[in-house]
């Protein structure tokens, strides 16, 4: 059985109010020895989600006043008895009641404790609790948007119909494989097939949609390339503007290879490599183009940046071929700089194209345009489900390619094998929503939470 644990749940520093939540069989027990109601006979009653004032203590003697928020099993957000006491926000005051309720008998709650008792007690299911962290992490609105909905469990219902269908689905085929002969199913095989066509469709948008999920909040590998002089520094800051928010500016850990994370509107993008670019244009000549084009095989997204006042010339042309010798040209949007000199001089080499001028602080919008139809913006709808963690887009396209399978196996002499992709399916599905996966990765999902979460 789990004990009781106990956190802080708001953010370390100087606030109006901390919160420490205590969760599990003894939280009441643990809450009473800290806190002192004012009001005996109205706590003893634990209404429902009501907060009682009163005053917190600890071996000492009273340290502050505030409020114990009271729910009680199963409702509340772990589906344990909770108290949430709110005491005043300062540093040591929280800490202080947090060590207070560890001295009463809770333990020291681990990351991401809360929402993982959540799951485990059925009150969210995997991809709820994803979605948590998701709007714990998000770095843009349009990311906050689509993790509020899925912590509300749309994804999960839609994969739950999903999954539906194709339980109903598998026990026609099964009963068509034992009795072909005997009319033991209404739904004959061209039905079959249909059903499965539309699932597969279905499958394939929500896989389809992790492209565009990845770009609003995880963010795409990003790599700037581009000739000595051709703008590239000035592209970075153009992305970084004032009006650019930077989401985080890390030196990396390898010697010389930064990544600096930019949002540029709804899309964050992670420039990797980026130590080369800021340096002088008489480092970036010694280094030469070579180190670039080997970080542009491990990108998601290129951004090529190119003189576009003038010709292009050798420099420029080894860059086209080495994006394109990557299998990388409808990765990459063109950015013709230096727009304010001249009409871009030649035709761009990549389907996305944008014109900027970075020197003005021009053409950040038209970037943004681009990368709308790199990571397919305009196939996903305002209210289509979007996959944006990597753990559920393996389990999805995993599910689609078996409903393929399953497709083939019914349009051949194999149909046998239909069933047991339809089976396969069925597992990827729940592994998706989390209702199948195994105790190794839902300790790595919940490891990636905060502590008090
Ligand atoms: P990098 O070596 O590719 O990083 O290029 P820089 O960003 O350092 O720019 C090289 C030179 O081109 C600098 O003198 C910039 O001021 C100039 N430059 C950059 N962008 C523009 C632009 O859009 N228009 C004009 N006219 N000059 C630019």
């Amino acid at each position: 059985m789990n004990g009781t644990v106990a956190a802080i749940s708001t953010p370390p520093g100087r606030g109006g109010v901390a919160i420490i939540r205590i969760s599990g069989a003894d939280a009441f027990s643990v809450a009473e020895k800290v806190f002192s109601p004012a009001n005996k006979a109205a706590f003893a009653k634990r209404s429902q989600a009501r907060a009682y004032y009163g005053s917190f203590r600890d071996r000492d003697g009273v340290f502050d006043d505030g409020l114990c928020v009271v729910f009680n099993s199963p409702r509340s957000f772990t589906g344990e008895d909770v108290a949430e006491l709110h005491c005043h926000g300062g540093v040591l005051c929280a800490r202080k009641l947090l060590s207070a309720a560890l001295a009463a008998g809770a333990e020291a709650a681990g990351p991401g404790e809360f929402t993982k008792r959540a799951f485990i007690n059925g009150k969210l299911t995997l991809t709820q609790a994803e979605a948590i962290g998701n709007i714990i992490d998000a770095k843009s609105e349009r990311s906050l948007g689509v993790a509020a909905k899925q912590a509300g469990g749309s994804l999960s219902r839609g994969i739950a119909a999903t999954a539906e269908e194709l339980t109903r689905l598998a026990a026609s085929v099964y009963a068509f494989i034992d009795y072909p002969d005997e009319d033991m199913t209404d739904v004959g095989v061209p039905e079959m097939r249909a059903r499965l066509c539309e699932i597969h469709e279905k499958l394939k948008k929500l896989a389809e949609s992790h492209r565009y999920g990845k770009a609003i909040s995880e963010g795409i590998e990003t790599v700037i390339i581009g000739k000595p002089n051709v703008g590239k520094s000035s592209v970075l800051n153009l992305l970084c503007g004032e009006d650019r928010a930077i989401v985080t500016d890390i030196a990396g850990t390898t010697r010389d290879v930064v990544t600096e994370t930019v949002r540029v509107g709804d899309y964050v993008l992670r420039l990797s490599d980026t130590a080369g670019i800021r340096e002088s244009a008489d480092a970036v000549e010694k280094l030469g183009v070579e180190r670039s084009i080997k970080a542009v095989g491990r990108a998601e997204m290129v951004l090529a940046v190119f003189d576009g006042s003038r010709q292009p010339d050798e420099g420029d042309e080894r860059i086209i071929s080495a994006i394109n010798a990557a299998g990388l040209a409808d990765r990459t949007v063109c950015v013709m700089n230096k727009r304010d000199l001249a009409a871009p001089a030649f035709k761009p080499p990549f389907a996305l194209c944008a014109e900027v001028s970075a020197l003005n602080g021009e053409g950040a919008k038209e970037i943004e345009k681009q990368i709308s139809l790199l990571v397919g913006a305009g196939s996903v709808g305002e209210n289509d489900e979007i996959v944006l963690n990597a753990r559920q887009y393996a389990a999805i396209e995993r599910a689609r390619a078996a409903v393929e399978g399953a497709i083939n196996a019914l349009s051949g002499y194999t149909q046998d094998v239909a069933g047991m992709d339809i089976e396969r399916a069925l597992e990827a599905l729940y592994e998706a929503d989390g209702r199948r996966v195994g105790e190794e990765i839902v300790a790595e999902i919940f490891s990636h939470f905060c502590v008090g979460k």
